[in-house]
């Protein structure tokens, strides 16, 4: 699902809407073709090609939902009493079909015994010697879990387009398939601009500031099926971007850059971009991240995202993980929204759509508040950290006051 964050512009700018430019992009992006067979304890995070169909019923048996005696629940309209006559154990079916007047000690998981109907639990019951006393009627069924009654066979138990997540490996476990079809990892590169940039951990000169998206970005990553090739920090020349960009270009799927693609004198992203290859736009109505550039280079698709280090965790989050779902195969989802009541007076001005980073909380009456996490500027990266939610503002919306409505997307 795509955000619904823009109502169109009436002043008809330039800017495309964030929704227009997510569809322009999938529009374009094709997905890789290469697929991959793998075993199933390796499939984590990868998308699956093909649906995962259940060659079983699940649980393959009548089984016992508790410990207890499977009896034939008729017997005690005549009896009170039946005779013991053996044990089912999980894994260890009782051999016999059981006769009338007698009943089988059963344990949970255990396969139903043949000609029984129903189990009682034991605390229901006083044992005596090889008799068993139940002290109440059973309805027929009661206490058993019907073969098929969690997955049938044929039916399908994981989509193609999931992205496989824990509980999906353990479904697909459970009905006895090993073996899966994926599509291949994806080969992304990643590219951080600027003269003024230091690696953590070395001493910064005057003017310098220390690299940081990488981190935020290499770390959003491994969410995503993909190999980062990390070309690290590539200076503010053309020369050196050029040569990095071709590598990126070379070896990779989607080429993702921060930095350098606003209008300053050093910010050649955008020269570099249209001499490899095409841009399809590079602003886009967000706050953070206007000047957000997608295009394609000679092979590989190129996101550049904004250098301010919140503009590059908003856009990546809003902007590239669409085009990662499309390319990996991907069904496109988005973070579930929820509508909370503003705590106090929200600022905004009309034009972009806002994704300011809140805090939202409950009241004692389980209403939803949420106000912003301090300051909203696109450095400041102690803003994200510390919030728990994105605030959407639609693009054309202005102040939002105490009490108003608000689209929130919890982290
Ligand atoms: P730019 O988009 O290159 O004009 O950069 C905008 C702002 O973000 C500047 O203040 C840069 O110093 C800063 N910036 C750019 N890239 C990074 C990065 N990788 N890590 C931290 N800050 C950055
Ligand atoms: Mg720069």
């Amino acid at each position: 699902m795509i955000q619904s964050c823009d109502t169109p512009n009436p002043n008809g700018s330039a800017l495309l809407g964030i929704k227009d430019a997510i569809e322009k992009m999938l529009a374009q992006i094709v997905t890789v073709r290469d697929h991959q067979s793998l075993p199933l304890i390796e499939g984590l995070g990868r998308v699956l090609v093909e649906d995962v169909i259940s060659p079983i019923d699940v649980p393959p048996a009548d089984n016992s939902a508790m410990d207890g005696y499977a009896l034939r629940h008729q017997d005690l309209k005549h009896s009170n009493t039946l005779l013991m006559a053996g044990t089912a154990l999980a894994g260890q079916p009782y051999p016999n079909t059981l006769l009338p007047g007698q009943c089988v000690r059963i344990m949970t998981g255990a396969v139903i015994p043949d000609g029984a109907d129903a189990v009682v639990m034991q605390e229901n019951t006083t044992t005596n010697g090889d008799t068993v006393e139940f002290k109440e009627l059973v309805q027929k069924g009661s206490s058993i879990r019907q073969a098929g009654e969690d997955i049938q066979r044929s039916q399908i138990v994981v989509e193609k387009g999931t992205q496989l997540k824990a509980a999906h490996l353990a479904l697909i476990a459970s009905v006895g398939v090993a073996q899966i079809t994926v599509t291949r990892k994806l080969k992304v590169a990643l590219i951080a601009t600027g003269d003024e940039l230091t690696a953590p951990g070395e001493k910064l000169s005057q003017g310098a500031i220390y690299e940081s998206n990488r981190f935020a970005l290499l770390a959003l990553l491994a969410d995503f099926p993909v190999d980062v090739i990390d070309l690290g920090i590539v200076k503010d020349d053309k020369a050196s971007l050029l040569a990095a960009f071709k590598q990126a270009d070379q070896n990779c799927d989607l080429v993702i850059s921060c930095g350098g693609v606003s209008v300053g004198e050093a910010d050649f992203v955008k020269e570099v971009l249209s001499q490899l290859g095409s841009i399809s736009f590079w602003k886009v109505a967000i706050k953070p991240g206007k000047p957000f550039a997608f295009g394609k280079l000679n092979k590989a698709w190129f996101c550049g995202l904004p250098g301010n280090p919140v503009s590059s965790f908003v856009t990546f989050q809003q902007l590239v993980t669409p085009v990662l779902q499309k390319l990996s195969g991907q069904n496109i989802t988005s973070t579930p929204h929820f509508v909370a009541k503003a705590a106090c007076l929200i600022r905004k001005r009309p034009g972009r759509a806002d994704f300011q980073r809140g805090i939202f909380y409950r009241d004692e009456n389980a209403q939803l508040w949420v106000k912003p996490n301090g300051k909203q500027g696109s450095g400041i990266m102690s803003s994200i950290a510390n919030a728990n939610c994105y605030m959407i503002l639609d693009r054309e919306s202005d102040d939002i006051q105490l009490g108003e409505s608000v689209n929130i997307q919890p982290f």
